[in-house]
């Protein structure tokens, strides 16, 4: 299937979904006694649960998403011709938007920025030169795009390039337990957005593999696919629990089970077990 159409198909139904927010706000604000019967339905109309709109429905003010095109320079030119402002515009827009509907975060309750900002630029360029390359990173509410990553991607760029926007718009809504959770955590936490979103990197490795429920991207990222598995709305209510402090425990507060213990669990669901004679056949085929 044609990426780009993939991509257009995705933003038809962000602007389907903007649509019917917008009339579900006119509703509510013009017809009080409807407005009464929805919030009968749905409880606090504030405070409908994502799932049903893809979008926290109301929010008290928009978010600014601008893009910084400087990978100008004659060899990075892949991130013109193959993704260009627009598809990076409705990117960096589409990435923020999951994240709120997946992480269940309301504006007024988190960080409190009113615009994102994407750079894309050659981190080699400015000065920044490691191998393997820097896909991108993320301080605050300012994403940075390593055009050399793109330049050096095999593949369908546009299509990793969503995903990257997934990740990185993770990071800039996600709480960090006041700096205290662990950075592999937190990847884990943003692949676990992309996962969810339908765009891994084609470089991911296999669900189950991994040595430890920490070790970060997507090894955390299936890892907690599949505590979510145990429980629906797990990561996000792990994400709400770490606004201020983070604890090992709090797996074991919303899973009735330590991390570890859940983690052997998930290693033994795929076969992969630490246990040199697991007490239960693992599941084929995974
Ligand atoms: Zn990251």
């Amino acid at each position: 299937m044609n990426r780009t159409l993939l991509f257009e198909a995705n933003m038809t139904s962000f602007f389907m979904k903007k649509l019917s927010l917008l009339l579900l706000m006119l509703a509510v604000a013009l017809v009080p006694i409807r407005a009464a019967r929805f919030a009968a339905s749905f409880g606090n109309p504030g405070r409908i649960k994502s799932g049903y709109f893809a979008y926290p429905p109301i929010q008290p003010r928009q978010i600014d998403y601008k893009v910084i095109d400087n990978s100008t320079s004659p060899g990075n030119s892949r991130f013109k011709n193959e993704i260009g402002e627009d598809n990076a515009h409705y990117g960096v827009m589409l990435g923020s938007g999951y994240v709120f509907s997946l992480l269940d975060i309301h504006v007024s309750e988190g960080k409190g920025y009113t615009e994102v900002t994407l750079i894309v630029e050659s981190f080699r360029e400015a000065g920044i030169e490691v191998y393997p390359l820097e896909v991108a990173s993320t301080i605050d509410n300012y994403i940075r795009v390593n055009s050399d990553y793109i330049q050096s991607f095999e593949g369908d760029a546009l299509r990793e390039f969503e995903g990257i926007m997934y990740h990185e718009s993770t990071h800039v809504w996600q709480w960090t337990g006041n700096g205290q959770a662990p950075q592999s955590l937190l990847n884990g936490i943003a692949d676990y957005v992309r996962l969810k979103a339908g765009f891994p990197s084609v470089n991911w490795g296999e669900r189950g593999s991994g040595d430890s429920w920490d070790q970060g991207y997507e090894v955390t990222a299936y890892f907690l696919e599949y505590c979510g598995g145990l429980k629906g709305g797990f990561v996000a209510q792990l994400n709400a629990m770490m606004k201020d402090s983070y604890s090992d425990n709090f797996f074991d507060s919303l899973l009735g089970k330590s991390v570890d213990q859940l983690w052997s669990d998930y290693k033994l669901a795929y076969g992969n077990s630490p246990i040199a004679s697991p007490a239960m056949p693992p599941v084929p085929g995974n």
